[in-house]
């Protein structure tokens, strides 16, 4: 019995996606460029499919579990679930208008013809601000409807912006941020559920590896306590006594959001020959 995960079979999610299986120590068989393929480390099936379908392949259980963007599970409104976001592939779902136009605010949009691949959730934003527009739905190059007098305005993905600036066109309104995310069908049965618990026990092992910094330092011993207070780690810091009398060296984790701060404050407090190194996997 093997557990059955959709995956993007090319685009930007492929690599990512890819990417992230080696990350949990899942190494597929034979080969990428096949429409189905088998881990040798782990029960799992991989279908590679276009990002579009996996929503519906999931909720009909072709296969278990996909990755795919938010902004598809929005729109496809399939019976999956959402596991976890997986942080790559983030982008937002906007609005962009011409460069020239005069927008003010969503108002701005009444009476407007709006180009997308994107209609549900288009027609969710516009309920919801009670605007009335019109949708025309394209599945793609959306960005040039403007310009060739195909609708006033786009709703399209962006994530630099530089398409539509290339095409006269500027970000005016965001109606979702996305990521990549997992997605389940509500109906595994046990045994499939336990792999999938097993897998979602090492994505969040290196969700959290990601997120965090292993960093070695030297501190005078009368410091130790208020460095100790700026690196509490996982349970507490390692510390250890230096060759060099009155010094130790401290041994602890610190995460992402505020590694620089903490330097900043280390460093004030007479810490030494400060290292940092990235952390593979992270299990607390
Ligand atoms: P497919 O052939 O599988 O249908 P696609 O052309 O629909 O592929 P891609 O352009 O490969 O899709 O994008 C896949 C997903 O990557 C998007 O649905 C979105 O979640 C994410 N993404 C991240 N940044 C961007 C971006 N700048 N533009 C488009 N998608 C982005
Ligand atoms: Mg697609």
């Amino acid at each position: 019995m093997k557990l059955k995960i959709a995956l993007q079979k090319s685009g930007r999610l492929y690599e990512d996606s890819l990417k992230l299986l080696k990350e949990c120590g899942i190494e597929l068989t034979n080969g990428v460029n096949k429409l189905r393929n088998e881990a040798f480390n782990f029960p799992l099936e991989v279908l590679f499919l276009r990002d579009d379908d996996i929503p519906q392949y999931v909720a009909d259980s072709v296969a278990d579990i996909g990755i795919v963007g938010e902004n598809v599970v929005n729109e496809k409104n399939k019976s999956v679930s959402v596991i976890e976001k997986l942080g790559f592939g983030k982008c937002r779902l906007s609005i962009a208008v011409p460069r020239t136009m005069d927008y003010q605010n969503i108002k701005s949009l009444n009476g407007k013809k709006i180009a997308t691949s994107y209609p549900l959730l288009v027609s969710q934003f516009l309920e919801t601000n009670k605007i009335t527009a019109e949708i025309h739905e394209i599945s793609g190059s959306v960005e040039i409807a403007p310009g060739i007098g195909l609708a006033d305005v786009i709703c399209d993905l962006v994530s630099s912006g530089s398409t539509l600036f290339l095409n006269g066109l500027k970000e005016a309104d965001v109606i979702l941020h996305s990521e990549a995310v997992l997605i389940s069908n509500g109906e595994l049965s046990r045994e499939k559920n336990d792999l999938l618990n097993k897998l979602l026990f090492r994505v969040q092992s290196v969700k959290r590896s990601k997120k965090h910094k292993y960093i070695l330092l030297n501190a005078p011993n009368d410091k130790l306590d208020v460095i100790c207070k700026l690196l509490p780690g996982m349970k507490s810091p390692t510390v250890v006594p230096l060759a060099e009398e009155g010094w130790s060296s401290v041994h602890s984790v610190v995460n992402e959001d505020d590694f620089w701060n903490i330097i900043e404050q280390l460093m004030a407090h007479g810490a030494q020959g400060i290292l940092v190194s990235p952390i593979e996997k992270m299990i607390v």
